[in-house]
């Protein structure tokens, strides 16, 4: 249950760590009041800045906003009521939201409903959220009090107890009618310890079918039970198309099938963090080819959708970890015609289609593995690009 993620600051590193709770009514009330509020605050500044730039040409900042909370308080005592630092957090949320739009990340902001993931964040100050407890079970949450909850504390206990690290935020979330708390801790982090690279360099082809192939002639299939989550979910979306939208068996069969994306989604992710582990261990500078990120979002079909958000994800586990060993990713530009160069004697072969899985090289005669040959190419081309 334990998110490792390189954070900004050097040296430091950050964990998510997710728990379930159980709060009595009286905290329940409480946090549903707080996602209430965080909603009204989240649309009320939306509609403040979308308005304010349609009528007046005027854009409205997150610092504006943000000195507006203590007025707007005063004025509707309900929001006197919560979490004030769960309140900030929507302001900056908003203005995250904003600047994807700008980045060209993401659609343009939109209103949050009620049945939109009910969620808000909360940041430590003065020690306001802590266990109480030596067994963890107990937390301290502003504004709610003792918590009760549960988890997997023996990674959370050694982090917070000998490691020295410390709660800097907790985002209570509820979900499914159950309620969770993900805490982001961090701790300074010591060197890691990196393994001697066994090889200089390695081309990573990413593929489809095959998860990678790798320039030393090893393939990286996709494990099985990727396949076999897959026809799970195939089945069982089949099924809710022929569900009557909205009623309650409609309802729960949608959970199931949003319960196994989320079982896949994780198989995925654990499985991303070993084999980028491997190739960041053995390899002192692994080049793979870029990706358009922006293609990507706009891309309507799922199945390639969901190939390139793993891509994406694997590309960034790559990267944080080379950071963190001092190993060298290589970036190859995308227009770079990886498969359809002879990595043998550097000539183009025209005319290359899509499920032409090998060929022959006219110039050299040389035979290629399709997948094999690219990733020979982006190991060569990424040395190029390093000078090396
Ligand atoms: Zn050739």
């Amino acid at each position: 249950m334990a998110r490792k993620k390189r954070s900004k600051q050097e040296n430091k590193q950050t964990f998510g760590m997710l728990l379930q709770l159980y709060p009595n009514a009286e905290q329940e009330t409480k946090m549903m009041k707080t996602f209430g509020c965080r909603r009204f605050i989240y649309n009320l500044f939306l509609d403040q800045r979308s308005k304010g730039w349609k009528r007046r040409k005027e854009s409205i900042s997150f610092k504006q906003q943000k000195d507006m909370l203590p007025e707007l308080k005063k004025r509707i005592p309900f929001l006197a009521e919560v979490d004030a630092m769960g309140l900030q957090e929507t302001v900056k949320d908003l203005d995250d939201a904003y600047q994807n739009f700008f980045e060209g990340k993401a659609k343009y902001p939109r209103f949050k409903r009620k049945r939109d993931e009910q969620s808000y964040t909360t940041n430590q100050t003065n020690n306001n959220i802590r266990f109480t407890n030596d067994r963890f079970t107990l937390i301290q949450l502003p504004k709610l009090g003792e918590v009760k909850c549960e988890g997997s504390f023996v990674r959370l206990r050694r982090l917070l107890k000998n490691k020295g690290a410390v709660i800097k935020a907790a985002t209570i979330r509820r979900k499914g009618g159950k309620y969770f708390v993900s805490l982001r801790v961090q701790k300074e982090a010591k060197p890691a310890k990196v393994p001697v690279a066994k090889r200089r360099a390695i081309g990573i082809d990413v593929g489809i079918k095959t998860f990678a192939v790798l320039s030393d002639g090893n393939p990286v299939p996709n494990p099985h039970y990727f396949s076999e989550a897959q026809q799970q979910l195939r089945k069982q979306q089949k099924r809710l198309s022929r569900m009557i939208k909205g009623s309650n068996n409609y309802i729960k069969q949608k959970k199931k099938v949003a319960k196994i994306h989320a079982k896949i989604a994780n198989q995925r992710k654990d499985f991303q963090h070993k084999k980028s582990k491997k190739l960041t261990d053995e390899n002192q500078i692994l080049c793979i080819e870029d990706l358009n990120v922006r293609g990507m979002v706009k891309n309507r079909k799922l199945a390639k959708h969901i190939a390139d958000a793993a891509w994406y994800q694997f590309r960034n586990f790559l990267t944080y970890k080379a950071e963190r060993k001092g190993r060298t990713l290589v970036i190859v530009d995308r227009f770079y015609a990886s498969s359809k160069i002879c990595s043998h004697c550097d000539k183009k072969k025209e005319g290359l289609t899509l499920d032409e899985r090998t060929w022959v090289c006219l110039s050299c005669g040389k035979k290629h593995g399709r997948d094999e040959n690219a990733a020979l190419n982006l190991e060569k081309e990424g040395l190029r690009i390093l000078g090396a």
